[in-house]
């Protein structure tokens, strides 16, 4: 049986962070979903569909083929076999994302994929509906939380570092429009599992933050199996 972690919590939280530095320690796969609804908001982008028509969007999915690969650990995600891993990191691609994610039928055709690869593998998979729709019975969940205001200078700071323009007013916009729709969706919508637990990171470094989380999930690793022996 698979040992599952469950990461979850709004944009700019520090998931992904979080999530690499502790499969990479405790050897467990890294499963970054939203890199898989928005290889979908690439490809309705890209066919030019409007992504606020839900009925374009949900008869387009037939055409999407997503799936995952891993290159020396790092997870490669594939739109109908093309690697799309560095295109889908765009502020656009990630609005398209947010905006589709919200459909029954986008969200029902990614949860076969992420179930799983968490039942096959032991992972560490973030996203938004991990502890709460898609792995229900997770061995641990977390839920990353922090400021609005601190997840957008972090936003900022990224991409300062990469020579991009950025605003960040604007940023601190678009991440409070983002997790209004995030939370606010009719289906699967982000929401603290009753059993996962909070780490908020607007106080903490990153470094401090990793290190609670691995201490948890080495704790809870144990426990699971002392059960399962
Ligand atoms: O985490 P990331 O910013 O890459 O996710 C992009 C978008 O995909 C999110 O804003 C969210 O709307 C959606 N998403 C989701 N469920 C997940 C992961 C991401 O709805 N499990």
């Amino acid at each position: 049986m698979s040992f599952n972690v469950a990461v979850d919590g709004p944009a700019g939280a520090g998931k992904s962070t979080v999530a690499k530095a502790a499969a990479k320690a405790a050897g467990l796969i890294y499963v970054d979903t939203g890199a898989m609804y928005r290889a979908i908001g690439l490809y309705i982008l890209e066919n030019g569909i409007d992504i606020r028509d839900e009925e374009k969007v949900s008869g387009a999915l037939s055409g999407i083929q997503v799936s995952i690969t891993y290159e020396e650990g790092v997870q490669k995600v594939l739109l109908n076999g093309k690697d799309v891993s560095g295109q889908i990191r765009t502020q656009e691609v990630g609005e398209a994302a947010s905006v589709t994610s919200a459909y029954e039928a986008v969200r029902a055709k990614l949860l076969e994929l992420q179930r799983s690869l968490a039942a096959s593998s032991d992972v560490i998979m973030d996203g938004r509906d991990i502890g709460t729709n898609i792995l229900p019975n997770a061995d641990l969940k977390l839920y990353l939380a922090a400021a609005v205001s601190v997840r957008a200078k972090r936003r900022y700071d990224e991409l300062i570092e990469k020579g991009e323009p950025a605003v960040l007013s604007e940023i601190e916009k678009e991440i409070e429009e983002r997790d209004y729709r995030d939370s606010h969706r009719e289906i699967a919508p982000l929401k603290r599992a009753e059993d996962a637990v909070l780490l908020d990171t607007s106080e903490m470094d990153i470094d401090k933050a990793v290190k609670t989380a691995l201490a948890m999930i080495f704790e809870r690793r144990v426990e699971v199996m002392a059960r399962r022996k």
